[in-house]
């Protein structure tokens, strides 16, 4: 066990530089920007790949050109980091499948990511929450407890 309390923007800016390229390539723009200082006990490398994994499969599921946004809100005691993209979505009979050992709809997917995003995330007392967008698109919503202010 690693945990620290971490800046959750600044795990987040990490993994947007990580991307940018990629998201320019495809057209997609990665929208976020840094507000907030919200703090999370957290394993920094494991919740950056969590984060990986999940924007990973949001511009690999957008064709297009689109926006791909990441918010940060918090609520009660939690954080919780949307990541809002403009993909096809995610047809109902298939959503509670995700996270499943090799699910995947992906010629050479693993069908690990979200499995793995689940793991981590329950080792944080946290979890993750799959939703429709009213227009298009899926949010993968990550929850988190806050860390205490000192
Ligand atoms: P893989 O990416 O290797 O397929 P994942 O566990 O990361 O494995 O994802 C499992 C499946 O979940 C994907 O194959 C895809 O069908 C679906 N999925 C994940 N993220 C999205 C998304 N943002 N939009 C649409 N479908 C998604
Ligand atoms: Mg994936």
């Amino acid at each position: 066990d690693n945990k620290e309390s971490e800046n959750v923007q600044e795990l987040i800016e990490d993994v947007v530089t990580l991307f940018k390229p990629q998201a320019k390539l495809k057209n997609i723009n990665l929208i976020w920007e840094k507000s907030g200082e919200q703090k999370i006990f957290c394993d920094r490398s494991q919740i950056k790949q969590v984060l990986i994994n999940i924007i990973k499969n949001a511009i690999e599921a957008m064709n297009d050109t689109g926006d791909l946004k990441i918010n940060v809100l918090t609520s009660e005691y939690n954080v919780l980091i949307d990541i809002i993209d403009e993909g096809p979505g995610i047809p109902e009979e298939v959503i509670h499948k995700l996270g499943e050992p090799f699910f995947t709809t992906k010629e050479s997917g693993t069908g690990l990511g979200l499995m793995i995003t689940t793991q981590i995330l329950e080792r944080h007392s946290g979890k993750l929450e799959i939703l429709q967008n009213e227009e298009k698109g899926s949010t993968f919503r990550v929850i988190l407890p806050e860390a205490a202010a000192k």
